[in-house]
């Protein structure tokens, strides 16, 4: 039996999650969940998962929920504390980061520093602190199993294959609800058109950095640091169906893909049973219902979000942080109404070229510039 806490379980990675282990209750089985505030869902999830220990974020609504669910025997914690904690759980032995942003940092690392694999969705980790997550996974032997569905790709079609035999990866991309759209047509997009995704449903904050593509280019520092590979060598690819998940070309250039229908639950299941595979219900891929399947370059003028971002990693430092930092306030602002969507990318060029980088960042500073990204947000806009 393999024992799992999710960062983040209310969430759509997380529910999908759950819908994994509750196909395999044999082999899997959750023993922490942790949300932000969404204890309804989570008093459901305790009563049909029946958890060690729960975490709620939101302190109140952590003491709401240890009343709610008093006669069980799951014990509620709350805040970051109770997230560690959650996640440290001596008989757990994989965690899914489901959370969403920068706060999966601190959790994440102590889950490794427990010694607990990974597995990751949440690649604002990464995409911040992926110079210190890599070496403490390697310092604590832990693996981290990618669950975004382009890395897992990725990380699929490198099954037995020698990494230093990699020319390129070839990360795939939806292009997002306005994919071909002209930058003027944007000016006045709505949040209800935004989180309008033709292929994924997925939180709410992702759908927005898919539209804005800077998703995309969050993905290719993910990569990067993930398997190893210059961004240079990283080509991003339009495959507007969704249906090749991403791939890898050799040095011999061959051309390793990975292919399915847009469902979640595949990396999420690939990477709770590596090296080995479950069945999994749901459609198959049906290539010839589909009949063809088609690419295009992504318009990286109209859509800045891979620009910034890989920019933001060659710098180095502390500028992913301040990237990804003023994107997620960014996409919060958008979100709330505050904001225009053309405004998300604004933003994120203002703060990074305000930003004085700090070389070699601990965790101390990332979360500092973070701070202060989101103080520069607060005093400007
Ligand atoms: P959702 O918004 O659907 O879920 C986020 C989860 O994080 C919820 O459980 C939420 O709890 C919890 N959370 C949010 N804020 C806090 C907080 N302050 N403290 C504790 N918990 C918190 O996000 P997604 O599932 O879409 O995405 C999660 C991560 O996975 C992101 O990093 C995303 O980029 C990545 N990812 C997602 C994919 C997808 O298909 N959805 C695909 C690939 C990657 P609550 O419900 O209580 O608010």
């Amino acid at each position: 039996m393999k024992l799992i806490s999710i960062l983040g379980s209310t969430g759509s990675i997380g529910t999908q999650t759950l819908d994994v282990i509750r196909q395999h209750p044999d082999e899997l089985q959750a023993a922490g969940l942790c949300a932000g505030s969404n204890i309804d869902l989570l008093e459901a999830q305790i009563r049909e998962f029946h958890p060690a220990a729960a975490a709620v974020g939101d302190e109140e609504k952590a003491k709401e929920l240890a009343i709610r669910v008093a006669d069980t025997d799951t014990k509620i914690l709350a805040g970051m504390a109770g997230m560690i904690e959650v996640v440290t759980l001596p008989q757990v032995q994989v965690v899914v980061t489901a959370i969403v942003g920068m706060i999966g940092i601190r959790p994440t690392m102590e889950a490794i520093r427990a010694g607990k694999d990974i597995a990751l969705a949440n690649k604002e980790t990464l995409v911040t602190a992926g110079h210190l997550i890599i070496r403490m996974a390697r310092d604590y032997g832990v693996r981290i199993l990618p669950v975004d569905s382009e890395h897992s790709a990725i990380f699929q079609s490198l099954n037995g294959e020698d990494h230093g035999r990699i020319r390129r990866l070839l990360l795939t991309a939806s292009g997002g609800p306005f994919r071909g759209r002209s930058r003027e047509s944007l000016e006045h997009v709505g949040v209800a058109e935004a989180l309008n995704h033709p292929n994924w449903k997925m939180g709410s904050k992702i759908t927005i950095d898919s539209a804005t593509m800077v998703n995309k280019g969050l993905e290719v520092i993910e990569a990067k640091w993930l398997f190893g590979v210059d961004l240079d060598d990283i080509c991003i690819v339009v495959q507007p169906q969704s249906v090749i998940h991403s791939a890898v070309e050799f040095e011999d250039k061959a051309v390793i893909a990975q292919l399915g229908t847009p469902d979640m639950r595949l990396p999420i299941q690939y990477a709770l049973f590596w090296p080995e595979r479950r069945p999994l219900a749901g459609e198959a891929l049906d290539l010839f219902a589909l009949g063809s399947i088609s690419f295009e370059k992504p318009d990286l003028e109209t859509f800045k979000g891979p620009a910034l971002a890989i920019k933001a990693s060659k710098t180095g430092g502390t500028m992913p942080t301040v990237m990804n930092a003023a994107n997620e306030r960014a996409v919060a602002m958008f979100l709330a109404g505050k904001i225009r969507f053309l405004d998300i990318y604004e933003i994120i060029e203002e703060c990074m070229a305000a930003h004085k980088v700090v070389h070699h960042p601990g965790l101390e500073d990332i979360l500092a510039a973070e701070a202060a990204t989101y103080r520069y947000i607060e005093s400007r806009w």
